[in-house]
């Protein structure tokens, strides 16, 4: 018998369970670790709200955490509950599966004042994560600026620019439903460093924005290059700038704008103890496509800033790690002696969920040729962590909790929505009687 622990239960770690589970059948036990009581990681915290189709993948990790070889232990953290090496001490490999939740930073002047916010953080907070749930952004100037041009800018932008009745479905958060409702924004300046060539926007993404009911995306064509120039990009790349020089063509009198300022690099941010306005240095592309300033700077109001600049894994005491890249050392997601990691852990914060799939099960094969199916490790698996986090007075979940919990929340959804999130582990815990 062979037992894994994998620690996160976003995309990237179920995925990795559920190719271990088919790799090893009966031969091994695989408990999935995450530090809250409730699973799904990116797919609960992360995935857009209205994007309740992203999130229907949940349903295929729900077959994998009932599988008979599969467990999962929640409310546990890696570091304050239980160390790596006590882990490996039980467990016969122990996959990283622990995404990348931390903001970027910008590294400009004013980034701290009150009103510039991550977009981990602001996603967190529409998103009923537990550590944004009093985030309370500052919604009532009518200036907002997103800060990036990757697909979570878009995210961002989108909520902001939502009508309550935009909403309906999705599983955004009563506390953000409510703000956003009562939001003053109607300017959202989208600020890219580089050009709409360069953008890090997919076209169904993109093409959301040309069918909201109150707000309506501006581009200057002058920003584009020639229309041949197009011909040089790779297909999804071009269906995004087609749409973005689509946009240009849109006549529409709503009351918001979100205006897409490209070439427009942040050099700081200001404002009389709160952010007030992003400084914004003007650039062109370099000889290598990288972005130059010009020199020139303006300023763009915002008394709410969201750089949406991309992520870091979180460090852990002991495992080797890349400062540059964000994420754990490794190699083809070995870390080391019977350590692997998966996901954004490994590759740092870019591609989709189904990006996870082939990773995942990439490192499961690794796993099954260093210890083969039907061999035995001598550890005691999940049952040694339970002891070991009994003395220590953790009370960790199970998935059958996690039913108990999704349907108290299920029972809880506003008219048309799938669920209300209690959006504090203290409410999760209270659910369950402890
Ligand atoms: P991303 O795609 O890497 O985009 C990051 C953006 O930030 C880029 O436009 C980048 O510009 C810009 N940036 C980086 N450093 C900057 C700085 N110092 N100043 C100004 N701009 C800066 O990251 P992401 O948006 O966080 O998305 C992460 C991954 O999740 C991506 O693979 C994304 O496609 C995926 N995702 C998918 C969906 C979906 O499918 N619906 C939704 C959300 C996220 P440069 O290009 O110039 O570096």
């Amino acid at each position: 018998m062979r037992h894994f622990a994998v620690v996160g239960s976003g995309p990237a770690g179920f995925y990795t369970a559920e190719a271990l589970a088919k790799a090893y059948g009966e031969h091994a036990r695989i408990d999935i670790l995450d530090r809250y009581p409730v699973p799904y990681g990116l797919i609960r915290f992360g995935v857009a709200p209205d994007h309740q189709s992203l999130k229907a993948v949940a349903k295929r990790y729900d077959k994998v955490a009932e599988g008979e070889t599969v467990g999962f232990i929640g409310n546990v953290s890696l570091g304050s509950d239980v160390a790596v090496d006590e882990l490996l001490e039980q467990y016969d490999a122990v996959i990283l599966a622990t995404g990348a939740p931390n903001d970027r930073k910008l590294g400009i002047p004013g980034e701290d004042l009150p009103g510039v916010i991550g977009s981990a953080a602001f996603v967190g907070w529409y998103n009923g994560h537990p550590d944004f749930a009093d985030l309370d952004p500052p919604l009532g100037g009518t200036h907002a600026a997103v800060i990036g041009n990757g697909n979570v800018a878009l995210d961002c932008a989108r909520i902001l620019a939502k009508t309550p009745a935009e909403f309906a479905g999705s599983d955004i958060v009563g506390h953000a439903f409510h703000a956003l409702g009562n939001a003053a924004i109607r300017t959202i300046t989208v600020l890219g460093r580089r050009g709409p060539h360069q953008i890090a926007m997919t076209p169904k993404e993109l093409g959301e924005l040309g069918h909201l009911e109150a707000a309506v995306p501006l581009v200057e064509l002058a920003d584009f290059p020639p229309r041949d120039a197009d011909d040089a990009l790779e297909p999804g790349q071009r269906k995004s700038v087609t749409i973005l020089r689509e946009f240009a063509d849109i006549r529409a009198n709503k009351s918001k704008a979100m205006v897409f300022d490209f070439f427009a690099r942040p050099v700081a941010i200001e404002g009389d103890g709160r952010a007030e306005r992003v400084i914004v240095e003007r650039t062109e592309l370099d000889e290598q496509g990288g972005a130059r300033g010009t020199g020139e700077t303006y300023e763009v109001p915002a008394t709410l800033a969201i750089s949406s600049i991309g992520y870091s894994t979180p460090p852990i005491a002991g495992v080797p790690y890349d400062e540059r890249g964000g994420k754990f050392l490794n190699d083809h997601g070995r870390i080391a002696e019977r350590l692997y990691a998966v996901g954004w852990a490994r590759r740092g914060p870019t591609g989709t969920i189904g990006t996870n799939r082939p990773d995942g099960y990439e490192v499961a094969e690794q796993v099954a040729v260093a210890m083969p199916p039907g061999s035995d490790g001598g550890r005691g698996g999940g049952e040694g962590l339970r002891r070991l986090l009994e003395a220590r007075g953790v009370t960790p979940t199970n998935f059958a909790d996690w039913r108990k919990i999704e349907a108290a929340e299920e029972g809880a959804a506003r008219t048309g929505s799938p669920r209300e999130k209690m959006v504090r582990v203290e409410d999760w815990l209270t659910t369950l009687g402890r």
